[in-house]
Parts: structure tokens; C-alpha cells; sequence
């Protein structure tokens, strides 16, 4: 099978066709016409094998998660999805391989409603790159500068389970084949959900100052959108959701620690004022209040004790291989 047949069967024609898309596939450039008064937003997101994902994994799930890390970054500036290109070098042309990665994907490409409009397909060691396009009033994006002191700081999504499923991936490769076989965190870590939806209901309603998505930990991402505001953050421990599974199979401490620290979870933080916060929880009843935006800068809890944002580190040695 070669280049353009693989393009041809199984990465064109995937996702909805949006009437922004003025060309997809086929000619050098896709072409997409934005609306005055929107700002086009992009990212790109690499995945490797056997470094954000088990080379065994069942290709449906590693088709969702290298477009589900990318769109979670659209969801953070509260960008509508318009498109995405994907860059994959295969090893070879596994047509059930390919099969399942391209089902995969198209249906989180049509649960978001962004449609599959370019790429590049290459041969060598697996990888993927998705970049994604999308668009954003320019009165309504979200950027990690806009905090302030005095204003609260909601989480949306859970935190742990990602790196529970990661953990348990680590120790047992082989389980990443059978997605059926998979217990909430290892569909936390492989299938995961980016926040969209909630993430244009909560922009058209309320005024939210600044966003990050958490991919390298909480703590990690929300000192990047602190030291981007040139604010400190003190955060109410209590307040913060350990997920049952997450103290169940690691104790307390680990689980707090996977709470804080784990990535891979593609949440959503957002500051915003106190009062609005009502307003906040009737559009996405999730919601939930973890801090506050204080002068200074740095992390620490309500007894001041200071929270390291060391969160996860790509080189340390967490492949599936090693
Ligand atoms: P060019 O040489 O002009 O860059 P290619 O021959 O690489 O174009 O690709 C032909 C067409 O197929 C282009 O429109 C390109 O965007 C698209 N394409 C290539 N690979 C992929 C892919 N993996 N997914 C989606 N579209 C792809
Ligand atoms: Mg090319």
C-alpha cells in the first residue's frame, strides 16, 4: 500500500465537513476562511511510540489520544475546532493497524466536530503529530496571563487518574492491547476527553480571566499560567477531589501526591471573580472552587506551606520499552 492510497482510505474523509473548510485534502494547502472578529488558533502535539503511548496499545485508542491532547489545548483558549492536519510516520502499512487508528480518530473528529484536513504520511519509527486549528471571538479567548490576586481558581476535570492509568500501563504493557479489558484509569490515560464543550458553554457565559489545560500536573500547569499573570496562588488542599480508584491503589499520600503532581489528566484550570462563580457552576455544575490568586508568587496551601511544581518530567525514565 502506498502514500496515497493510505492517505486515501483511511485519512480522508474523516471528521464533519464544516463549512469553514474551504479545501481539505488534495491540493498543497488546506484552506479555511475565518469570520471577522475571530482569531485562529493553533497547536501542534506530538506523540511517540512507546513514549506517550504502548506500542501494543489498541491503535482505536492511541487514534483518540494524539488528537485528544491536541484539541484539549483549543479547549484552553476556548478556540471552536475548525480542523486539524496529522503528520504519522509508520513503520509499515498495517491495513488492520491503520483500520482501527483511523476509526479511532474519526470518532473523536466528529464527537468534536473537527474534520481531518491535511497531513503528511511518512515510513520510520510511529509517530504522530496533530495540529489543530481553531477559532475564537476576539473578546472571548483565554490566555494563562489574565489573573489577578483575589480571584478564584476552578479546576474542570479529574486529577490522578490519568497517572494511576499511566502506572498501571508502565507495569503491564500487554493490557494496553485489550481496551475493553480497561479499568477507569487506564481509559483516564489512553482515551482522553478534552474539554471543548464545556469550554465554549463557560466562555460565551462568564467572564473567565485566565485558562491552562493541565497536562504535565497540576501544580506544574497552574504555576504556568501564575508566572504568565505574574501572580502567586494559595490552593485549599480539602477542596481538592482525590479520585477514589487514585487512593484506593495508591494510599494517601501517593494519591495526593498523583492528585497534584500526575499528568496526563487534560483538565482545565480557570481563574475567574468570586462572584461569577455561581453563574460558572450553572453551566458546567463540575466545577470546583481549589484557590485563590494572592500577590507574589509561587504555590502554597492555606497554612502556607509552599507547594513544589515539579510535575511530569519527559526525560525521566518512563517509557513502556524500558
Ligand atoms: P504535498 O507533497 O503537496 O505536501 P502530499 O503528497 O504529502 O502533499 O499529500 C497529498 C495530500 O494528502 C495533501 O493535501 C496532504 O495534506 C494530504 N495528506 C497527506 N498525508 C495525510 C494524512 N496523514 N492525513 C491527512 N491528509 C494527508
Ligand atoms: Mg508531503
Amino acid at each position: 500500500m502506498d502514500e496515497f492510497a493510505i492517505i486515501n482510505s483511511y485519512f480522508t474523509g474523516l471528521g464533519p465537513e464544516l463549512p469553514e473548510v474551504l479545501e481539505a485534502q488534495g491540493d498543497d494547502c488546506a484552506l479555511l476562511q475565518i469570520k471577522h472578529g475571530e482569531l485562529l488558533a493553533l497547536s501542534v502535539d506530538t506523540s511517540v511510540v512507546d513514549r506517550h503511548f504502548p506500542a501494543q496499545a489498541d491503535p482505536w485508542a492511541i487514534g483518540w489520544r494524539c488528537l485528544a491532547i491536541a484539541l484539549s489545548d483549543l479547549a484552553a483558549m476556548a478556540a471552536r475546532p475548525l480542523g486539524f492536519t496529522l503528520a504519522i510516520t509508520l513503520p509499515e502499512a498495517d491495513e488492520a493497524w491503520l483500520s482501527e487508528f483511523s476509526r479511532g480518530m474519526r470518532a473523536l473528529a466528529d464527537k468534536a466536530a473537527c474534520p481531518l484536513i491535511g497531513g503528511d504520511t511518512t515510513r520510520g519509527p510511529l509517530s504522530m503529530s496533530v495540529q489543530v486549528q481553531g477559532a475564537v471571538k476576539s473578546q472571548h479567548h483565554w490566555r494563562r496571563s489574565g489573573a489577578r490576586p483575589g480571584q478564584i481558581i476552578v479546576l474542570l476535570g479529574e486529577l490522578g487518574l490519568a497517572h494511576l492509568g499511566l502506572l498501571s500501563m508502565l507495569n503491564d504493557p500487554v493490557k494496553a492491547k485489550d481496551s475493553k479489558a480497561w479499568n477507569k484509569a487506564e481509559r483516564a490515560y489512553m482515551l482522553p476527553q478534552p474539554l471543548i464543550t464545556e469550554a465554549l458553554r463557560l466562555a460565551q457565559g462568564v467572564n473567565i480571566h485566565a485558562a491552562i489545560d493541565v497536562s504535565d500536573g497540576l501544580l506544574a500547569d497552574l504555576q504556568h499560567l501564575l508566572a504568565s499573570s505574574a501572580v502567586g496562588a494559595q490552593i485549599d488542599l480539602k477542596r481538592l477531589p482525590i479520585q477514589p480508584e487514585v487512593l484506593k491503589a495508591l494510599g494517601r499520600e501517593a494519591a495526593l501526591k498523583a492528585t497534584l503532581q500526575g499528568g496526563d489528566d487534560y483538565a482545565l484550570l480557570l481563574t475567574l471573580d468570586e462572584e461569577d462563580f455561581e453563574l460558572a457552576r450553572s453551566l458546567c455544575p463540575n466545577l470546583i472552587s481549589i484557590g485563590r490568586c494572592v500577590a507574589g508568587a509561587g504555590i502554597r496551601t492555606l497554612e502556607g506551606k509552599v507547594l513544589d511544581p515539579q510535575g511530569f518530567n519527559h526525560f525521566l525514565p518512563q517509557a513502556f520499552n524500558e
